[in-house]
């Protein structure tokens, strides 16, 4: 069973009585903040500054919206809620019993206002300050290699449920660093690209350059298995985030085992995909590949991965595998993960290879799954 630790700056006493009675305010978008506005008889720039009390502020009383009169702000307590989602539990990874290392990658179960449960992760290094965010509870693409997929679906997250992972993980990331989140990536659980319009709200959100947190969009990844039409959106929003794509194969019938998904997005729709985003964008992509033994690790895999690549603007990202007790899969050997680089090297691309981080805590990639935090 759960014990949520809640944090108090950020959940008062007496919250969870309003959450019964009033709805939560974050549930409405820039938009929908806008008409509620407007219904109040209020101007339109009232809109904006009550985004900003909620999000740059992160207000959690209307009472201390001093922007306001006595009259909006006693309205809007009367009638709604500010719920913000709160830090359930934590785990870091351990070096001896009792001692982190002094850039251990943490995992955090964060809590929905609804109760439900996501897990986002903290990645630090020298030179970065990394958030991994979950954009859905669950997911619905049940990719064989993947603990979230084996959860199935339960919703989508809402843009300031996002927000509120990025601005927890901002927090931790100063009281254990000293220093603040540079980079995000929408890579936790879920495919961020079913949950196109409120992953785009957030980025918005934590890009406003005039909030307290406010992070440049070139510093947003955003992961996908890649889902041609919504890979279009993404490309025609304008954003300068930038798009990571798990491939994982480029053999079609091993990709279908791997990801069902590729029954529909074949290797050829996807590299059409991919080359429409490179033209429309001018940005590469960056192909994920995580290396699995006896499954996609040999010479041929190699070969068919670089053909792959060169068919649009594609960086390589390798990633090592990292068991799940229920899964079958196993992670390659060092010889096998030596020669397949070399052989893409060789081939002219461009390629990462990316220390697996936070697997002692399950909180590597395809390991997240929301269970009860120590
Ligand atoms: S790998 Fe990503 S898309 Fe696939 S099941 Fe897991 S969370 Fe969903």
């Amino acid at each position: 069973m759960l014990v949520y630790k809640m944090t108090k700056n950020r959940v008062e006493a007496g919250s969870e009585k309003r959450h019964e009675t009033l709805p939560n305010i974050r549930r409405l978008n820039r938009q929908e903040l806008g008409e509620l506005m407007a219904a109040l008889g209020e101007p339109s720039y009232r809109a904006s500054q009550l985004h900003r009390w909620l999000y740059s502020n992160q207000a959690l009383d209307f009472e201390t919206m001093s922007t306001f009169g006595r009259k909006l702000r006693q309205r809007l307590a009367s009638e709604w809620s500010i719920i913000p989602a709160t830090l359930a539990g934590s785990e870091s990874e351990f070096l001896d019993e009792g001692s982190t290392t002094p850039l251990s990658t943490a995992k955090f179960l964060i809590r929905l206002e609804d109760s439900e449960l996501v897990e986002s992760v903290l990645i630090p290094s020298e030179e970065r300050m990394t958030a991994c965010i979950s954009s859905q509870v669950g997911c619905p693409l049940r990719c064989a290699f993947c603990a979230t997929g084996q959860m199935g679906f339960r919703r989508n997250l809402l843009a300031s449920e996002m927000t509120d992972q990025v601005f927890l993980l901002d927090s931790e990331a100063i009281k254990r660093h000293g220093r603040g989140l540079s980079n995000i990536v929408y890579m936790g659980m879920g495919e961020p690209l079913l949950n196109l319009d409120n992953v785009f709200e957030s980025i918005r959100m934590l890009s406003e350059a005039d909030y307290n947190f406010s992070i440049s969009e070139k510093k947003i990844t955003i992961s996908t298995v890649g889902l041609p039409a919504e890979m279009e959106r993404v490309a025609r929003s304008g954003l300068k985030t930038k798009l990571a794509i798990s491939l994982h194969s480029a053999d079609q019938e091993v990709r279908e085992r791997m990801m069902p998904v590729a029954i529909d997005v074949t290797l050829d729709r996807l590299a059409n995909a991919i080359s429409s985003y490179n033209a429309m964008t001018g940005q590469p992509v960056t192909l994920v590949y995580m290396l699995l033994e006896g499954i996609n690790d040999s010479p041929d895999d190699a070969r068919k991965l670089a053909r792959f690549a060169r068919r649009g603007l594609c960086k390589i990202n390798l990633i090592d595998y990292n068991s799940i007790v229920t899964l079958k899969f196993k992670q390659c050997c060092d010889s096998s993960k030596n020669m397949f680089i070399q052989r893409l090297l060789d081939a002219g691309l461009l390629v990462t290879v990316r220390k697996s981080q936070g697997a002692s805590i399950n909180a590597a990639c395809g390991q997240l799954a929301t269970r009860p935090a120590r």
